[in-house]
């Protein structure tokens, strides 16, 4: 079941009343992320769970997915990211120390009572974006020639030097 996804939350009431959220989000409306993309088109689903876990603690679990269509960095044409985000997310509120959280955990500081949730999904995919997106192979890029007849059109410089050396 997908429901409309609300642009603010309130995670705690949420982890109080054990809710969860799910729905898609389109790409187009992640402002940040449009500089790494090469196509804003589709969506990202989203399942988050909000709870207190075994100690007591407020927390956000859940799965971020989706396709994005990133810019290699080498031949500067799109490449397929399959965006698999796993969210453990601790809720602290402004001041309260992380101290005591698994050492891997993520944790969000609450600086008010509700947050943009565009902005926690956003943040989300961010971080889990290569830091250089490349293909593992680059296709043929469609403006570049066939090897051999690159090859054979490409003058040799050093006869060129000649020609021009000559009297
Ligand atoms: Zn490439």
């Amino acid at each position: 079941m997908s429901t409309e996804l609300p642009e603010f939350i309130e995670p705690l009431r949420l982890a109080q009343h054990e809710r969860s959220l799910q729905g898609l989000m389109p790409i187009a409306q992640m402002a940040r992320l449009q500089d790494s993309l090469c196509d804003n088109q589709g969506e990202i689903s989203i399942v988050l769970q909000f709870q207190y876990d075994d100690q007591n603690r407020p927390v956000i679990l859940g799965k971020i997915q989706g396709q994005l269509a990133l810019l290699c960095q080498r031949c500067l044409q799109p490449m397929q990211y399959v965006l698999q985000r796993e969210v453990v997310l601790f809720i602290l509120k402004t001041g309260q120390s992380d101290e005591g959280l698994p050492e891997t955990a993520d944790f969000l500081t609450l600086e008010q009572n509700s947050l943009s949730l565009w902005d926690l999904v956003e943040d989300e995919i961010i971080l889990s974006l290569p830091i250089v997106a490349l293909h593992e192979q680059c296709p043929q890029n469609e403006y570049s020639l066939p090897d051999e007849i690159a090859q054979a059109d490409r003058p040799n410089p050093f006869q060129l030097l000649a020609k021009l050396k000559k009297p």
